[in-house]
């Protein structure tokens, strides 16, 4: 039996009187937002459903479906994407969510920015990037992650911002609005500052992708009781979606083909068990290579270093998003003296 819908939108729609004693008259109705919202495409599977690329009242929007069995996961998101103060251009924009029901069944539907390029996992596998936009993308990322993880605290609920940290980074993640603009989403598995306590506990803390996972999450040894492991832990995870990026960037004169690649594809199995993670990261100490060629071009360079001071053993010794942000939008505005013209 199909649930009754609780959350439903309406909206004012303008419709065209097609028979002849109306014709050229306009009518309003009330319909539901996702009745006004026309599917066109697929764009993408996840864990929980659907992303469809549709046209609303004639414009291009996502819409992220999800399975009638997954109301928990829908709220969960929709409660994130609803924080106050997450407005930000690196952070995918939320328009609202809606439910939509059929006779036999109930869709739970966020409806997002629509992002043209997909996911910077699908972007990779044909695209290039000069070590400029390399470092306009990363700056962007790490942007966004800043405004993520940063408390803002306000005189009440409504002018204030949890930290939030996201717990599932990876380029899968990310969407590419521009060649060089992403910005973060699916915030399904993302916790704040205020809920962390009583949502994470010993049985739950191991979420996430695991080829994308910290040190101290595979090996159990976080210490959930602070906030700050859950934003290192996002920091660790950050290292390899730059590490990702640089096999597409073209380094000078340099024009081998380049391919997009996962972190330890050549020691784990695909979708790898913890295990299997747990022994190449903790116990062998392993991480991807850094190849010779990006230690030649100044950007490229900057980078690896802070790849190196992301994928750290000690949580506390990992560079914050804000140093990050800074770092590359420093570099960002003095590149003409800096830099040799890529
Ligand atoms: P899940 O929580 O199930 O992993 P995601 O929100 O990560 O779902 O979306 C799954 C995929 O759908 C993404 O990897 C991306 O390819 C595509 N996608 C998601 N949101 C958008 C968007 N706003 N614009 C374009 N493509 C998107
Ligand atoms: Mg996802
Ligand atoms: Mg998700």
């Amino acid at each position: 039996v199909a649930k009754e819908p609780q959350y439903t939108n309406h909206i004012l729609d303008e419709i065209s009187l097609s028979n002849t004693s109306g014709a050229g008259r306009t009518q309003f109705v009330q319909r539901t937002i996702s009745k006004q919202a026309q599917l066109i495409e697929l764009v993408g599977k996840g864990r929980y459903g659907e992303v469809w690329k549709a046209l609303w009242r004639g414009d291009p929007v996502a819409i992220k479906q999800f399975d009638p069995r997954d109301e928990q996961s829908w709220i969960q998101e929709v409660k994130m994407y609803e924080t106050s103060w997450l407005r930000h251009e690196n952070i995918l924009g939320h328009m609202g969510s809606d439910c939509k029901s059929t006779a036999s069944s109930t869709r739970w539907w966020i409806m997002m920015e629509f992002c043209q390029h997909g996911s910077l996992y699908e972007y990779l596998s044909h695209a290039r990037y000069t070590p400029i936009q390399l470092l306009e993308s990363v700056r962007g990322i790490y942007s966004g992650l800043e405004h993520l993880h940063s408390a803002i605290f306000g005189n009440n609920p409504n002018n204030s911002k949890p930290g939030i940290a996201h717990r599932d980074l990876k380029t899968h993640n990310i969407l590419v609005k521009n060649p060089t603009q992403c910005c973060i989403g699916d915030l399904g598995l993302a916790i704040t500052s205020n809920d962390y306590k009583e949502k994470v506990n010993k049985t739950n803390f191991q979420v996430g992708t695991r080829r994308y996972m910290a040190p101290e999450i595979l090996d159990s040894s976080l210490n959930f009781e602070k906030f700050f492991t859950f934003k290192a832990a996002d920091m660790f995870s950050s290292s390899y979606i730059i590490w990702e990026m640089l096999h597409v960037c073209q380094v000078d004169s340099d024009v081998t083909e380049r391919e997009r690649t996962l972190p330890y594809i050549d020691e784990v199995p695909g979708n790898p068990a913890v295990e299997d993670m747990l022994k190449v990261v903790v116990e062998e100490g392993k991480r991807p290579p850094l190849l010779d060629r990006w230690r030649q071009n100044p950007i490229t360079r900057v980078l690896c270093n802070m790849i190196q001071e992301l994928w750290c053993k000690d949580p506390s010794e990992r560079l914050s998003a804000l140093r990050i942000k800074k770092t590359l939008s420093e570099m960002l505005l003095h590149k003409q003296d800096s830099f040799p013209p890529v």
